[in-house]
């Protein structure tokens, strides 16, 4: 039993200091959202500017702090969240919703994730050049930016914050962080494990806020000169807009509609559990979800007897429990809007093959959503144009591979994008022509690795790229210096 002693008091922590106010919000499980997680106060534009300031000073002693000291850092915040990935994963799936499984392992990913950009510290971080002119030493470096805004969302509460932090501090920014507003008790896991690591104060200030209020503070600030922002796309152009606007540099990584084609040739057993895996698996809150599944038609009703199959049998419950393979969407916003896009779907003209609608029983009280599969789906349905986040495929029956092709690249986004084949010749000429940052061949569209570059096209992102190598080129700036030795 929880006593009202056991739930966490959070707030921000602003130039070395947790700041508890007096506006509190319950942070809730969305398996019970009767069950407060924690509560946290939120911070208000003050603070949010004292967290900016705080950050400025703390921007010139990190600059100067060798590479490889800032990596040490990062390697010993990542043992700590190995030590306590259990604790840490079960928090996270107490207030976001996913599996206790997924919680865990997305703790331990983000470790790794810490300790991979650590040893980027030890990476050359420039080049040297023959000069036209004699006695000349030419080179070049890359510096840090400054102080940089982070906005994270609810989805992946501690891997995407884990993804764009370590990056940044290990190539000598300082940052303001700004996780959304479901999941503060993971980033306070994040911020303790960097703060016991021995980050100096101001490096990282968390500021717990609502978008709504802090959010113009932390993106216009003329001490800010770059944010790095993952979330919708209507929040996400709205603020590069008006960043651009005094220059400042913005990375944006937004929503996806990621279609999985389905050739005749496909092994069937592994496409639909790979389909499945993309549709459902984190209750299809991902925005690299596979939501589209495009299928030959002479395959149709071999792909939907396996995907409805998967959908009626894999276990929608409590996530905490060990055989629960979905769990509840995050919050009672999003359980309104999925379930008005499966309303919306069968008055469209589309049917329900499998789930289609909340969680009964002693699920009736959390936010489940069965895992569902629309089948009689048209491409020009809100169902097919629109990104859900939520676990639903609509499925679509094409007649040819280049049929296939135009339908996946008919979208405004351009995230993630997978095929189904054993024809290598068309498995290459799919990755040549999808509209796609991120191109899978008989995977599921989720699912990325750490130490390449991830990012989408078109209305997906602002076209830089996270992660990997490329997470240099966004957090810092090229200096060139000539040095003339006569
Ligand atoms: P989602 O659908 O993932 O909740 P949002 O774009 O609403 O997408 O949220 C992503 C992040 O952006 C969250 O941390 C949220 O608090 C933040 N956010 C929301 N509104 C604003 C805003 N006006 N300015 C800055 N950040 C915002």
């Amino acid at each position: 039993m929880t006593t009202t002693a056991d739930i966490p008091e959070l707030g921000s922590y602003v130039a070395g200091e947790w700041r508890h106010g007096a506006r509190q919000a319950p942070d809730t499980n969305p398996a019970r959202p009767s069950e407060v997680v924690a509560h946290y106060a939120l911070a208000d534009r003050e603070l949010a500017t004292q967290a900016i300031a705080a950050a400025s000073a703390a921007a010139a002693a990190w600059r100067a702090t060798p590479a490889p000291a800032r990596g040490d850092v990062l390697r010993k915040a990542a043992a700590l969240l190995d030590a306590r990935a259990e604790a840490i994963g079960r928090d996270l799936t107490r207030e976001e919703g996913k599996t206790l499984g997924e919680g865990i392992r997305e703790t331990q990913l983000s470790a790794n994730i810490l300790r991979y950009y650590a040893a980027q510290t030890l990476d050359p971080d420039g080049d040297t050049y023959p000069s036209h002119k004699a006695n000349v030493h030419l080179y070049t470096r890359r510096e840090p930016l400054g102080v940089v805004t982070i906005i994270t969302p609810w989805n992946f509460p501690i891997c995407i914050a884990a993804w764009k932090i370590a990056p940044a501090i290990a190539f000598g920014n300082t940052v303001v962080w700004k996780p959304a507003e479901l999941v503060p008790l993971t980033a306070a896991h994040l911020l303790h494990a960097l703060v016991d690591a021995g980050l100096p104060q101001g490096v990282v200030n968390l500021v717990l806020g609502k978008g709504s209020e802090v959010g113009d503070v932390i993106t216009t600030h003329p001490d800010v000169v770059a944010i790095s922002f993952t979330g919708s796309n209507a929040v996400g152009r709205a603020l590069q807009a008006k960043a651009s606007a005094t220059g400042k540099r913005v990375q944006l990584e937004l929503g996806g509609k990621n279609p999985a084609i389905v050739l005749a040739d496909a092994d069937l057993d592994l496409a639909a559990d790979q389909v499945a895996r993309g549709a459902f698996l984190a209750a299809g809150q991902k925005c690299t979800a596979t939501s589209r599944v495009i299928v030959e038609r002479s395959v149709l009703a071999g792909l939907m007897d396996r995907l409805t199959a998967h959908a009626n049998a894999w276990k929608l419950g409590d996530p905490l429990a060990p055989d629960t393979i979905v769990g509840p969407v995050v919050s009672e916003q999003q359980l309104t809007t999925v379930l008005g896009y499966l309303d919306r779907a069968t008055s469209e003209g589309a049917s329900v093959a499998a789930g289609g609608g909340r969680g009964t029983g002693e699920l009736a009280e959390g936010y489940f959503v069965k895992p569902t599969v629309l089948s009689g789906v048209k491409a020009t349905d809100t169902v097919f144009r629109e990104e859900i986040f939520g676990p639903v495929a609509a499925v679509v029956a094409v007649g040819s591979f280049d049929e296939a092709i135009a339908m996946a690249n008919d979208t405004h986004y351009g995230l993630s994008a997978s095929i189904f084949t054993r024809d290598l010749g068309r498995a290459m000429r799919f990755a040549d022509q999808i509209h796609a940052g991120v191109v899978k061949v008989n995977a599921e569209t989720a699912g990325i690795e750490y130490h390449v570059p991830f990012g989408g096209t078109k209305e997906s992102s602002s076209g830089s790229r996270e992660q990997g190598k490329a997470a240099r080129e966004f957090f810092t700036e090229w200096k060139t210096v000539y040095i003339n030795f006569p």
